[in-house]
C-alpha cells in the first residue's frame, strides 16, 4: 500500500483536573507517532482486495489530516483519571476544603442528641 509514512515526536503538556480534588493537573506529553497515510485510490483498492486494515487513514486531496491522529495519541497516553499526586487526599465531603492544605483538618461532628451537653460544657469552660 503506497502513502505517506508521517512519523514525530509531539512534545507538550497536557492539562487537566485533579480527579479527586479538582486541582489543575499538568501532564508532559511526549509521544513518538508513526502514522501511514494511504492515498485515497489505493485504500479503496485494498478494501476491494478485502484486506481490511483497520484505521486507515488516507490522504485528503493530498493533505495529511494530523489532528485525529495527534487527537488519539494524546488521549491514549494520558492517564483516565488523573491525580495531582498518586495519594491526593481529596476534598472535606463536609466543607469541600482542600486536605492537602490542611493537614489538621477534621470536623467535631456533634450529634445533634449532645448539642445540649455540649453547650453545657462550653459553658463550663468559659466560667
Ligand atoms: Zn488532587
Ligand atoms: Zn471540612
Amino acid at each position: 500500500m503506497e502513502g505517506v509514512l508521517v512519523s514525530g515526536s509531539i512534545v507538550g503538556q497536557a492539562i487537566g483536573e485533579c480527579g479527586r480534588c479538582l486541582d489543575e493537573v499538568v501532564e508532559d506529553v511526549d509521544i513518538q507517532i508513526q502514522e501511514l497515510f494511504v492515498y485515497p485510490e489505493r485504500a479503496q483498492a485494498a478494501e476491494d482486495d478485502g484486506d481490511e486494515e483497520e484505521d486507515v487513514r488516507e490522504l485528503e486531496d493530498d493533505m495529511i489530516n494530523l489532528e485525529p491522529v495527534l487527537r488519539d495519541s494524546v488521549v491514549t497516553a494520558l492517564p483516565f483519571q488523573p491525580l495531582c499526586s498518586p495519594d491526593c487526599p481529596g476534598l472535606c465531603s463536609i466543607c469541600g476544603v482542600h486536605l492537602a492544605d490542611e493537614v489538621e483538618h477534621s470536623h467535631d461532628v456533634v450529634d445533634p442528641r449532645w448539642s445540649a451537653l455540649q453547650s453545657i460544657i462550653d459553658e463550663t469552660k468559659e466560667s
